[in-house]
């Protein structure tokens, strides 16, 4: 028999679950407690509960945990890249980065991506699964044990496009934001995509309130479409109408991320269509130097040229900042890891790292 994924059940679903047991109602919420508050990884670690019961929840259900294989430190900041294995031995990344105002996460929702975008890495290797909403949480709850740290943010920005795996995705939102277990608030909780539009309007019609990030990369189609195959599906002005209908749904700025490529969307012309496009929108555009991934041929803009990008956005109204490159020794952009550790684990720049 199959074992059930427990880390995926909402209270409700876990009453349910363990009716046939004839355990005492407060047993679910007990087990919640222990799995998303206390995020204990094993049965074993819930005290106060009794020991044939334990028996009967481990022959039954299973635990998701993610097992670290690897963990760099940045040596510039404190950003903290993990590699963790899967039950299947399938293998995934996220980064922790230290803010000002708290820690943030950036995890995986997928093994691999099926989207195919030139310039990343993640969907080098082409596309495994998609992850449990118990695997997206494993992540969270993996780091913070590991850590000792309490995380205020996260962020879906790391392996695989999150809406491609959409119901996993919204169930993940509601079991993080559960005041019974980690309570952090949809506010706190940013979605990155690459634009699937119907799912854009979907998300919006749940109106959770979470933080909605474009990768948008180019101001016209042309260009667009030889980053982003994804863009052929759907060009530029129906996103961009979905992002308005967000927007107008929720009352939440849209992010727009814009990686900077030289000689491909970065010259003056490119940041003036962009800031006509984007006219008159409750958004935000965030100007980030590509993080070259070997084998791939885009190189990034130039600090003068990024500058330049930015204050023209800026004279046109539209807010831009250039993303903090945090970590950049340890290949913090999503994907990168996982693909040099399935290449070679010790082909690695380990001489940079301190591990
Ligand atoms: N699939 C989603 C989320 C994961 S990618 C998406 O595409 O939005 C997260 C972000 O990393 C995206 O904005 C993506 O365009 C960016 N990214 C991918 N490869 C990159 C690279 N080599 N350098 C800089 N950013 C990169
Ligand atoms: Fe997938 Fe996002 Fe990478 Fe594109 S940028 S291949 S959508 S992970």
């Amino acid at each position: 028999m199959e074992k059930t994924d427990i880390l995926s059940l909402n209270g409700r679903e876990l009453e349910t679950a363990l009716l046939p047991f004839s355990a005492p109602r407060y047993r679910a919420a007990q087990i919640f407690d222990w799995l998303h508050k206390k995020r204990v990884p094993e049965f074993d670690g819930m005290t106060n509960i009794p020991k044939t019961f334990l028996l009967q929840l481990s022959d039954n259900f299973v635990i998701f945990d993610c097992n670290v294989e690897k963990k760099l430190k940045s040596m510039y900041d404190d950003t903290v890249k993990y590699l963790f294995s899967l039950y299947d031995g399938e293998l995934i990344e996220c980064v922790v980065m230290k803010y000002k105002y708290g820690s943030t996460i950036c995890i995986s929702t997928q093994v691999g991506c099926k989207m195919g975008c030139g310039f990343c890495a993640s969907g080098a290797s082409g596309f495994k699964r998609n992850l449990m909403p118990s695997e997206m949480l494993a992540q969270v709850y993996a780091a913070q044990r590991e850590l000792d740290i309490t995380l205020s943010h996260v962020v879906l920005m790391g392996m695989g496009e999150p809406l491609d795996n959409f119901d996993n995705v919204v169930k993940f939102f509601e079991l993080i934001s559960d005041p019974a277990g980690q309570n952090i608030s949809m506010r706190k909780i940013s979605v990155s995509t690459s634009g699937i539009v119907p799912r854009i309007y979907e998300l919006a019609k749940l109106k959770l309130g979470v933080t909605l990030s474009v990768s948008l990369h180019a101001p016209n189609d042309e260009i667009r479409s030889k980053l982003m195959p994804i863009n052929k599906q759907w060009g530029i002005d129906e996103l961009i109408e979905a992002c308005r209908a967000y927007t107008k749904a929720t009352s939440r700025r849209i992010s727009f991320e814009y990686i900077m490529i030289k000689g491909v969307n970065d010259s003056d012309e490119c940041a003036l269509l962009l800031a006509k496009r984007l006219k008159g929108m409750l958004c935000h555009v965030n100007l980030i130097p590509v993080n070259e991934v070997p084998g791939k041929t885009n190189s990034s803009s130039g600090d003068n040229r990024i500058r330049a990008f930015s204050s023209i956005l800026a004279e046109k109204g539209i807010n831009a900042t250039v993303r903090r490159s945090l970590g950049s020794d340890i290949n913090a952009s999503c994907g990168q890891l996982r693909r040099n550790s399935m290449h070679s684990l010790n082909n690695q720049r380990e001489s940079d790292l301190v591990v």
